[in-house]
């Protein structure tokens, strides 16, 4: 079932997802080579917190009967989605896909995206690159009376036409009172296919693209995704909102960008 939202719920909305910018840019300002995981992870939940929301994902339950331990996905290099924060050190030459998500006044945000770490290959950048190029193709093909297959197929073609893979395992979602609502939004898809995007639904965005194969592993973690040849993937999430009969971008990586990442 999918929730239509009002503009009242919209505007919530936007406050959760503006807060999950800001806390990126946070996490953004920390990163560097020799921290950690785990230290990033303190400075989300702290600005969180300190902002009056709740970290979505600490605490988030998966089906294999776990909660997620901290309030951000942090996956380094061949992690795709869901890595754990830990001890370990980011090295100089590293990515790290921070994803976030804030319960602010009832209702949710979630961004993800994929930080250098010191100056990393000119074939990594290029990853980032065109992934992040893919989430605003995909934003450009949300509108009203398109379909969740053109999303899909924004971000497939242009990923695919650079010799990368869309993994298909996980997938972008609506987003409102419930941080995982229907439907879901696939990054592959055929043109014209699927769901009608309609007023007042706010969809995830979110791009996950590997280098290398589309196949991926889960980490006896029950948590960590990694690519099976062991090549960097790239994760960039928007959450927008379509109202008015625009696409309106709800997160915002401004701050993350005016920081040079
Ligand atoms: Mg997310
Ligand atoms: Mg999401």
């Amino acid at each position: 079932m999918i929730y239509l939202k009002t503009e009242d719920e919209i505007e919530m909305m936007r406050a959760a997802n503006q807060l999950v910018g800001c806390t990126l840019a946070e996490v953004g300002k920390a990163i560097q080579p020799g921290v950690t995981t785990r230290q990033l992870d303190k400075v989300a939940e702290e600005y969180i917190r300190d902002n009056g929301a709740v970290p979505t994902f600490l605490g988030f339950p998966n089906p294999y009967g776990s909660s997620f331990p901290a309030s951000i996905c942090t996956s380094v290099n061949d992690q795709v989605v869901h890595g754990i924060p830990n001890d370990v050190p980011l090295q100089e030459g590293d990515i790290v896909s921070v994803d976030c998500g804030t319960l602010l006044n009832g209702f949710n945000g979630d961004s993800c995206y994929t930080f250098c770490v010191g100056e990393v290959s000119d074939e990594v950048k290029e990853l980032l690159r065109v992934t992040k190029e893919s989430l605003y193709l995909a934003i450009q093909a949300a509108t009203v009376g398109k379909r969740i297959g053109d999303i899909g197929y924004a971000v497939q073609s242009h990923c695919e036409s650079h010799g990368y893979s869309v993994v298909r395992q996980f997938v972008g979602h609506g987003i409102g009172r419930e941080m995982h609502e229907d439907p879901q939004i696939p990054n592959y898809g055929r043109r014209g296919n699927g769901a009608l995007l309609k007023n007042g639904m706010c969809i995830a965005i979110e791009p996950m693209i590997n280098m290398g194969s589309k196949d991926i592993y889960m980490m006896p973690d029950k948590w960590t995704i990694r690519t099976k040849d062991g090549k960097p993937s790239a994760h960039f999430e928007h959450t927008v909102a379509i109202h008015n009969g625009k696409t309106e971008i709800l997160s915002s990586f401004e701050k993350i960008e005016q920081l040079g990442n």
